[in-house]
Formats: C-alpha cells, structure tokens, sequence
C-alpha cells in the first residue's frame, strides 16, 4: 500500500529540524525517487534549487547526477561509490535508539563525495577551513570554541543544540565536556574517503565514555556499545545532526549535520 504522495511530503515538511519531533507512529513505507528528491530539497534550501528533470541543481547552476543508472549495489560498493539517490538506502530510526542497528543497517554514512564538496568544499584545498566559523561550546559548563561550517546554517543550528546540552542536569556534564574534536581534514579510517570533520559538518563527543566498532573484537557481528544517552541524542537529532551510535558500524561520540537523513528517517 502506497501512502498518498501529499500526505509524505507533508510528513516530509514536518520532519525538517526546524519544527517539533514528529510523534506520528510511521509505517516503514519506501520513499520514491521524486520523494528523495524532495526531501534532500526541503533539507538543503540554502545550497539547492527547484529540481529540474532527474539531476539536482545548485544554486549556481551546478548539476549532479541523482541517479547513476548503475542500479543495486551491495554494501561496500554503496559506501564507496553512491550516487546522491544511494544516501537514502537506509533509513533512519529518529528518536530513542531501540535494538542494536542490524547487519550493515549504517543510515548517513553512505555519502556521495561530489555532493559534499559542491556544498562545503574540498578541505585538502582549502576550501571547507574559509566557512568556517566559532561556537562556544556548552557557553556555562566549557566555553570552548570549536569550528563548522557556517554554510547550511550549521554552526548555527550547532549553538541551538550546544545551549539546550548546557541546560540537561549536571549527570549529563560528563558526555559533553570536554569536547572531543570538530573540523579535521581527513580521511574516514580505512578509507580514502573524506571523513564528515573534512566538511566542518561533524562533532565527537563523551570521550572517556565513547565507543567504536573499530575498537571491537570483529566476531560474527560486532558487538554494540553505548553510553551516550538519548537525553543529548534527542537534542542533537532535533537541530539536524544525525548520531553515529545508530550505526551497526557504531561509532558513538559521532554526531553531523544531515537533515535529509533525519527526514526521511522512520
Ligand atoms: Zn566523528
């Protein structure tokens, strides 16, 4: 059963990070291609412009690819080489986290490199370090100063999430200070891709109590670990920052910037 197209995109429209948490129980319906499309325009208003035919279009004109024609790809290839449309390729569960994530189930980590750097730059050239800007970190509890971008809004909707972290009861201080680290231009480990601190997108949180499945014992599955608590996931995913400790390939203290992911989550 399809749900009627006007009833998602208003979901879609509802899902935004600037609006409340929906509370509607969702059934896990796939989102079409139109209905990607629009949402990764609703996420990125600043950057994108209306759709024309199937490629998206930047502001200045720019045109990438949504679809490669390269059809199914298994996991690997999905993280090595996705088209725009491959981000949506898992959903993602917003609010508490309930089971650990299933085999692979690794929402947003899937990203297409040319989207990213037409967005925020290629850091290796310079071109991320110049947007970016200062957020005073926890301004009563720290006063640190980290760097993101400015583009997209996200060093502003970082000091929304960062003031309402500083107001949570002193048990949660411990997750949040010190900071661990935001912009670095480097690669993912393991990879040659760009990591998400290479675009100023991305913050790492609760060293001392952080988890990784790099770290793990690599068994059968590995085995997942958390105690980051929802109270701060909560705050994190309502300014559009999506949590690293939703991944199968978890990697708890991990939180960016990636409001599409958030909206077409379930
Ligand atoms: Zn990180």
């Amino acid at each position: 059963m399809r749900r009627p197209r006007l009833a998602v995109l208003a979901l879609i429209a509802a899902m935004l990070p600037a609006n409340p948490a929906p509370t509607l129980a969702q059934a896990p319906v796939e989102l079409t291609a139109a209905e990607k499309r629009a949402v990764l325009l609703a996420a990125y208003p600043e950057a994108l412009s209306a759709e024309a035919g199937s490629d998206i279009v930047f502001k200045d004109g720019t045109r990438l690819p949504f679809d490669d024609g390269r059809g199914a790809k298994d996991f690997d290839m999905l993280l090595a080489e996705p088209d725009i449309e491959d981000m949506f390729a898992i959903r993602y569960p917003r609010g508490p986290a309930g089971a650990p994530p299933a085999l692979n189930a690794d929402p947003g980590r899937i990203r297409n490199e040319a989207f990213f750097k037409k967005m925020y730059g290629d850091c290796t050239k310079g071109e991320v370090a110049r947007n970016l800007a200062d957020v005073v970190w926890l301004p009563k509890r720290s006063g640190a100063k980290v760097r993101v971008t400015r583009i997209n809004g996200v060093a502003e909707r970082l000091a929304a999430a960062s003031r309402e972290l500083d107001a949570l009861p002193d048990r949660f201080a411990k997750y949040l200070v010190p900071v661990a680290g935001t912009y670095n231009c480097r690669p993912i480990a393991g990879t040659t891709r760009v990591s998400a601190h290479g675009y100023g997108v991305a913050i790492d949180i609760a060293i001392g109590h952080a988890h990784y499945w790099r770290w793990a014992k690599a068994g059968s599955a590995y085995a997942y670990r958390n105690e980051v608590p929802a109270e701060i996931v909560a705050i994190f995913e309502k300014h559009g920052f999506i949590w690293g400790g939703k991944w199968y390939h978890y990697d708890t203290m991990h939180f960016e910037y990636r409001p599409e992911i958030l909206a077409a989550g379930r």
